[in-house]
């Protein structure tokens, strides 16, 4: 896309709120690596005619989702529980910030602490290391994110689902139990799922085929917010950053299920039979910023303005035009989550 293409679309968008070029379906510009210059992130997609959904992991980066989503036209949420923070896990500093080691609680920093990442980083090693440290599991409070997700600007229950990567038998029956609980909250509020798996399909599948009912309510009958979206649901949700085996793909294509992918599909060639197997109405984009940046800003942080490479590489893998898989990736999204 030139300059001037990304120029008029602009126009578009904030004179006439036409429907976007691109949609990055699973993004975190709530999370702290966005702290000092989110706005200025989300603005420059808008700008470029990409909308956004804003995909919460734990209490906090929920409620902060729905927060960006109420400031901005073109910006959803999801809210739900990741299934490494069911768990004392890995803190990550990018997603939370920086947290007291003894609790997993945000350390409250002045605000001259902020300021310069020399600091920052000061701190980081002070509590805990650069290469981060475990933060406290959070338990499932259903009657929080049913809050959360009646309003109308969340589109999804997730991110939820299942993680074998770091594995102990406890947490897993902690996941499991999580993740049942939040596919019992997509169905009494009639939102779709934002799944995450992680080295956990067989078990994943199982699930999703015992506990989730696969034709929805007519909007009528749903609760809360789902019923001012209008429309049915077309899909129980997607699975974003599909690692699986194609094998995976058919048994969550005969729930329902689509996929959305990334930056990674641009470095590594493992994702194309996948890509080609998939039917294109299935497929939508991601950058699960500000993780995995696509080429050509690889280790950079990634942003969902970055959604265009990932589009520009499925187009490549079909050998279709870019503007069909931009419009087709658009219109799934739009209609999966009744983006309006
Ligand atoms: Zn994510």
């Amino acid at each position: 896309m030139d300059k001037f293409f990304r120029q008029r679309d602009a126009a578009f968008i904030s004179e006439n709120k036409m429907t976007p070029r691109l949609i990055d379906a699973h993004t975190h510009t709530q999370f702290a690596a966005f702290e000092k210059d989110g706005d200025a992130v989300i603005r420059r997609a808008l700008g470029a005619g990409i909308w956004m959904i804003n995909v919460g992991t734990q209490r906090d980066t929920s409620a902060n989702s729905l927060e960006l989503a109420h400031k901005y036209d073109g910006v959803w949420a999801t809210v739900g529980l990741h299934p490494i923070h069911t768990e004392k896990s890995f803190h990550d500093e990018q997603e939370l910030g920086i947290t007291n080691h003894e609790t997993g609680e945000p350390t409250p920093q002045p605000p001259s602490q902020r300021e310069g990442e020399k600091k920052r980083d000061a701190i980081s090693l002070l509590v805990g290391g650069l290469a981060g440290f475990t933060s406290r599991g959070e338990d499932f409070d259903y009657d929080y994110y049913k809050k959360l997700a009646q309003d109308s600007k969340v589109v999804a229950i997730g991110e939820c689902g299942l993680d074998y990567y770091r594995l102990t038998e406890e947490t897993k029956n902690k996941q499991v139990e999580v993740f049942i609980k939040q596919i019992e909250l997509a169905r009494e509020v009639g939102k779709p799922l934002m799944i995450h798996c992680r080295e956990a399909f067989t078990d994943l599948i199982e699930i999703l085929e015992k506990h989730l009912i696969p034709t929805p309510q007519p909007p009528s009958q749903r609760e809360g917010g789902a019923s001012g979206r209008g429309g049915r649901l077309i899909s129980p949700g997607v699975v974003h950053f599909f690692s699986g085996t194609i094998d995976d793909a058919e048994k969550l294509m005969d729930l329902g299920f689509s996929f959305s992918f990334g930056g990674v599909i641009t470095f590594a060639r493992a994702y194309e039979k996948l890509i080609k197997f998939i039917p294109l109405d299935r497929i939508l984009l991601e950058t699960d910023a500000p993780y995995v940046a696509p080429l050509p800003y690889r280790g950079k942080r990634n942003e969902p303005l970055y959604v265009e490479e990932v589009a520009k590489k499925i187009a490549k893998i079909l050998n279709k035009d870019f503007e069909e898989i931009a419009r087709i990736t658009t219109e799934n999204a739009i209609k999966i989550f009744g983006l309006k």
